[in-house]
């Protein structure tokens, strides 16, 4: 069975990833933040549904924990499926934020920066040797690296940075056949978002938006999995945007 870690898989794409993945017949270890109880009835769900499944708590900001998580996962890998590696990497855990350039705080920035590209980029360093040759990873960016909207230029410069650091990855990574790819999601109705309690926003969005909706969290899950899997071997390092044709 192949193991695919994701990160924030307690809610939004991150949980619709890994229900989609373990309907494909992965395992799946789910990390979240503050919300285990989430994390846990993703795991429940897909037990239910006959799949395997754990959940572990990260906050991919702490890199000072990154050892201790590594070794956690190790101990995990072992004990649930009787392996000593990992297949597949989902950097998704992300947070939002929406403050003019003229006034982000210095520790606005430094947030965003923590989750979206330091913690990722020192994450998949410390789970590297825990990762099976021919395995592959996913690193969740954001349309808003093509799009300028206003009020997310902190945000959107870290998912640049990271969408640069995928390609990177592919070509270090590439002797131990590891691909890397980004997926670029459009407006997606998730808690990020904040789509819900904005329901003007979302008009204007899906005005915005050659298929005249947003996305829903399982429209982003489909196309990572996929990205994931063999039949995907040739795709590497590129940046996937799936928007339903945003701002096109
Ligand atoms: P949600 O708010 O629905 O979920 C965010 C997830 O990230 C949760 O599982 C949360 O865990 C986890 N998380 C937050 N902070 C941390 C942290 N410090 N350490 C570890 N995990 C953390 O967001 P989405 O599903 O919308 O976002 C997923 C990814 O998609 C993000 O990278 C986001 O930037 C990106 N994206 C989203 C878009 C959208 O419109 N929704 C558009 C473009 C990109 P917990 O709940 O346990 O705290």
């Amino acid at each position: 069975m192949k193991i695919v870690l994701i990160t924030g898989a307690s809610r939004g794409i991150g949980r619709a990833t890994a229900l989609a993945c373990a309907r494909r017949g992965l395992g799946v270890s789910a990390t979240y933040n503050s919300n285990r109880l989430s994390a846990e009835a993703v795991v429940q769900q897909i037990e239910a549904e006959g799949g395997q499944a754990t959940a572990l708590y990260l906050d991919v900001t702490n890199i000072a924990g990154f050892d201790a998580f590594s070794r956690q996962v190790a101990d995990v890998l072992k004990r649930t499926w009787g392996r000593d590696s990992f297949d597949y990497l989902v950097n998704n855990a992300g947070v939002g934020g929406f403050e003019p350039i003229v006034s982000v705080s210095e520790a606005q920035f430094d947030g965003l920066m923590n989750v979206h590209l330091k913690g990722p980029f020192f994450l998949t360093q410390s789970l590297l040797p825990l990762m099976a040759d021919g395995g592959a990873i996913v690193n969740v960016t954001s349309a808003t690296t093509r799009v300028a909207t206003s009020g997310v230029a902190p945000y959107a410069a870290c998912k640049g940075g990271l969408e640069v650091l995928t390609r990177y990855m592919a070509k270090e990574f590439g002797g131990r056949r590891i691909r890397a790819n980004a997926v670029s999601p459009g407006a997606i109705r998730t808690d990020l978002g904040g789509l819900d309690s904005h329901p003007e926003f979302e008009e204007l969005l899906a005005s915005q938006t050659a298929l005249a909706r947003v996305g829903e969290p399982e429209d982003v899950a489909g196309v990572i999995t996929s990205l994931l899997s063999p039949e995907n071997a040739w795709v590497n390092a590129q940046s996937i945007e799936v928007g339903g044709g945003y701002c096109i």
